[in-house]
């Protein structure tokens, strides 16, 4: 048994922490934020204060894969959110009209999620961590430092340092402080190399709005959950209890669009796409809630197969954070905890070999799922940015654009385009399959059909009217902090 420090209680550090107790360790979670979890859904979403959390009451979605991870390794917490409300929700009810043959197949639950609103989603992570044996979540507590001892020529991590003076000892200290992790400072402080990071400004930003039907039914789907419509994306995101979040993506250069603040305005834009204009429908409980600056960021702690310092991991955001266009951190971070559990099963008594198999897991393993969202991403911020310059749009690598056009017109590339989706797999991965090469080939996909919305002209024209704003950036106050029903501005 060792006796393990997970700082940050959010969803992966929970999830984390369940894990390691799960199979026998003594893990004690710290976390800044005092509050505990609440009793409810209801009042989780109302009066949870999540200060560390800046995303918290903004749209989530789990994906099929993050719910694959809990259904293996933490049915409870999936039980608790099933209880909570949550909403079954199938990628496949996605299936486009072009496509002939749609019957189900042997392995479409693996399509299935289980899904709520971020609160809802977290509680029922703080229910079941309360319950785990071998599990200690302390509230109210932040993490100022690490201790170290001498070992080699880097420093070897034995715990942690509190604001309050008071040090805790551990054989492993896991970070999962989430996206603003102070972790290469904290290594910094005790000695070791500078931690080599990559981070660039994802580009967009993201005016959103959550939704309550009166009748616990949320919105039917029929365009893509992510739907691109000429410089804006639209991305609806059904959640528990009949409520939903939709969310216009705009690039975060685009002066004009920050109108979208005003509710009447976002309201207007929405409107006019025939494919998402229903999911107006039902009681708006938030105000337009704005978030730019969204960085995407990552860091090694062995880099060229050096560790910086042994007794130490970083998990989920405190590792890589990505902007949220696709929806994956939870599910990539629960997957991430996972490894990280059978990493520590392996190696947890010998500090260097630890931190050699979890380097070589996160670059091999989690690290294509980052690099494919931040390709996905550079080549939408190119689509975007050539649309309103009226320059020539980025070139698609060419094998992806025919994945990406066969997909509609074939139930297999369909299913394949659909585990990208639902961060089962990444696009690279699926595309090394050579019976899904030569399907994509078999099929002659007719040009691509842009979704129904405003032209850019039309964009510019319903915006025109609407007093302008400024996007809060991420880390600032988050805007969000009104009770459900209150702010419909
Ligand atoms: C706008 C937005 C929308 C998103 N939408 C989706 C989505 O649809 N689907 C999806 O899967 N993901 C989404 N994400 C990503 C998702 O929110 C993150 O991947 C997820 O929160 C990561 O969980 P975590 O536990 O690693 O970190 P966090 O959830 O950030 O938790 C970190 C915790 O550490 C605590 N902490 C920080 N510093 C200290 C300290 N010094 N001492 C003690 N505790 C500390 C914080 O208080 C916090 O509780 C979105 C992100 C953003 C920004």
């Amino acid at each position: 048994m060792s006796r393990i420090v997970v700082l940050g209680a959010g969803v992966c550090g929970l999830a984390t922490a369940m894990m390691l107790a799960r199979d026998g360790n003594d893990v004690l979670v710290l976390e800044r934020d005092y509050a505990p979890a609440p009793s409810t859904p209801e009042k989780a979403w109302t009066n949870w204060e999540r200060a560390g959390v800046t995303q918290f009451r903004l749209g989530h979605l789990l994906l099929p894969a993050g719910r694959a991870v809990l259904e293996a390794e933490l049915p409870e917490a999936l039980a608790f959110l099933a209880a909570a409300g949550a909403l079954r929700f199938d990628f496949l009810a996605g299936m486009p009209p072009t496509l002939a043959d749609r019957h189900a197949r042997a392995g479409d639950g693996r399509f299935v999620t289980l899904t709520a609103r971020r609160p809802v989603l977290e509680q029922a992570l703080a229910r079941a961590a309360a319950q785990q044996a071998g599990l200690e979540v302390r509230r109210g507590v932040t993490v100022a430092g690490l201790k170290s001892q001498p070992r080699g020529t880097t420093p070897h991590i034995v715990g942690v340092r509190l604001d309050s003076g008071q040090e805790i000892a551990a054989q492993l200290v896991v970070d999962a402080t989430g996206r603003r992790s102070r972790l290469p400072q904290w290594l910094s402080a005790v000695g070791a190399n500078a931690v080599p990071e990559e981070a660039e400004d994802s580009g967009f930003t993201y005016y959103q709005r959550t939704f309550r039907s009166p009748d616990g039914l949320v919105p039917k789907l029929i365009a893509p959950v992510g739907s691109s419509i000429g410089t804006i994306m639209l991305v609806t995101l059904p959640a528990d209890n009949g409520t939903w979040a939709v969310v216009i993506a705009t690039s975060s250069g685009d002066q004009p669009l920050k109108r979208l603040r005003d509710a009447r305005a976002w309201t207007s834009v929405v409107e006019t796409c025939p494919l998402h204009a229903h999911w107006l429908h039902g009681e708006p409980i938030t105000s337009v809630q704005a978030m730019g600056g969204l960085i995407d960021r990552r860091r090694r702690l062995a880099p060229g197969g050096l560790p910086l310092a042994t007794g130490i991991a970083a998990v989920a955001d405190a590792w890589a954070c990505t902007n949220p266009s696709l929806g994956r951190g939870i599910s990539h971070g629960l997957r991430h905890a996972q490894r990280l559990r059978d990493i520590v099963r392996e190696h947890v008594r010998d500090p260097e070999a630890f931190v050699l198999a979890w380097d070589h897991v996160t670059e091999h393993e989690m690290r294509p799922f980052y690099d494919d969202v931040l390709a996905e991403n550079r080549f939408r911020r190119g689509e975007v940015d050539s649309l309103r310059s009226d320059s020539e749009p980025p070139t698609p690598d060419t094998q992806t654009a025919r994945f990406v056009a066969a997909a509609p017109h074939d139930p297999d590339v369909f299913r394949a385009y659909l585990e990208t989706r639902a961060a089962l797999a990444t696009t690279r991965e699926v595309l090394e399959r050579p019976a899904l090469v030569e399907r994509i080939d078999r099929v002659t996909a007719p040009a691509v059909v842009p979704l129904p919305g405003p032209s850019r002209s039309e964009l510019l024209h319903l915006l025109a009217d609407a007093p302008g704003g400024r996007t809060p950036r991420m880390g600032a106050r988050p805007p969000h902090r009104r009770r459900a029903g209150a702010g419909t501005a």
